[in-house]
């Protein structure tokens, strides 16, 4: 592990030591915050997987997976501010990486898509929720959108004002107290499966939207083949950050209740390959605590596939038969709904 590995991982062991109690293998109460379904409100789940003594529970009622119980507000907030945070920031956020060139490129993919569905009209006000360094908000400017940006990372915030100016806020949502029907594009990529109450979030971004204003979501699939093969192992699934596991259907069911309907669903599966597979299955990601435990043998040969799977030639194929696989099943690892409000 390099320096920057070491210094991330002590410091959620850190975080880990803080809220859980090691005797009891759970959260400790004056942080835990039990709750019913965010999607449908039954009290009916059973334990759907567990990591680093997170339970993540599955709804009975609506399938809904989401962590409880999870930290409370007063941990979480911690948790944001906290040193593990910004050592991850200095990453996510604060360099040039090839992640953040990724990135760009999907939020720029996107914006096309929102744009086949309905063109750009000069004027057209688009609001992005967490709005990171503003790549998207930008490139939307570009195309005659009026941008908004919703960011809480102060450093990126005041990166994104200085360059948009003051429609880029980092305040909550529901503190802004935009006019009623405002929007007609509204997009949020990596951001609702943190959300605390997304139903709540979703009945005030129809407030702002206006009828059949496109709301653009994209998220993790728990129904995802990835999640089906390597469960709690995946990155994604991290109990201080991520609170909602949402599918197809739980997406679904929660914009319906809220006032949306559906018009598209499309998978991606940038992560479901030999590489990552291998990946996740050997090694110990940067969001677990506990070490994997691996059989050597199995380990020795998984990291022979992943090395082969880096060569050239083999790492095309690999970058195109299981991601076009999971997709045509609809089993991408991510989805991207576009939905209208009603
Ligand atoms: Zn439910």
């Amino acid at each position: 592990m390099n320096d920057y590995q070491t210094r991330l991982r002590n410091a959620l062991i850190d975080q880990h030591k803080l809220v859980f109690d090691y005797e009891k293998k759970r959260l400790r109460d004056e942080f835990a915050e039990h709750l019913n379904c965010p999607v449908c409100g039954s009290d009916r789940n059973s334990v759907y997987m567990r990591k680093d003594f997170f339970t993540f529970t599955q709804c009975a009622a609506c399938s809904m997976v989401f962590l409880n119980p999870r930290l409370n507000n007063t941990a979480t907030h911690a948790f944001y501010n906290s040193m593990w945070n910004s050592i991850y920031n200095e990453l996510k956020f604060d360099a040039t990486t090839a992640s953040t060139a990724l990135d760009d490129k999907i939020n720029l993919s996107n914006l096309m898509s929102i744009g086949q569905i309905r063109p750009p009209r000069k004027g057209d006000s688009l609001l992005e929720i967490g709005s990171a360094k503003g790549y998207f908000l930008k490139k939307a400017r570009d195309q005659g959108y009026n941008v908004y940006g919703i960011e809480l990372n102060q450093k990126n915030y005041e990166l994104t004002r200085r360059e948009i100016g003051d429609t880029i806020f980092n305040k909550d949502l529901f503190d802004l107290k935009f006019e009623p029907e405002f929007f007609d594009v509204i997009y949020m990529r990596d951001v609702f499966e943190h959300v605390p109450n997304p139903k709540e979030m979703l009945q005030e971004i129809h407030r702002i939207a206006k009828k059949n204003c496109i709301l653009y979501i994209e998220v993790p699939n728990i129904e995802g083949l990835i999640y089906r093969m390597v469960g709690e192992k995946h990155v994604v699934v991290f109990g201080f950050e991520h609170l909602n596991y949402w599918s197809p259907t739980t997406l679904s069911a929660v914009l319906s209740s809220t006032g949306f309907y559906v018009d598209k669903i499309m998978h991606a599966s940038l992560d479901f390959n030999l590489r990552y597979l291998t990946s996740y299955l050997a090694d110990q990601q940067f969001t677990a605590i506990q070490a994997n435990p691996i059989n050597p043998v199995l380990r020795t040969m998984l990291k022979v596939i992943q090395g082969i799977c880096s060569l050239s030639p083999f790492q095309y194929l690999d970058n195109l038969i299981l991601p076009w696989l999971a997709n045509t099943l609809h089993r991408g690892s991510v989805i991207k709904v576009i939905a209208r409000k009603r």
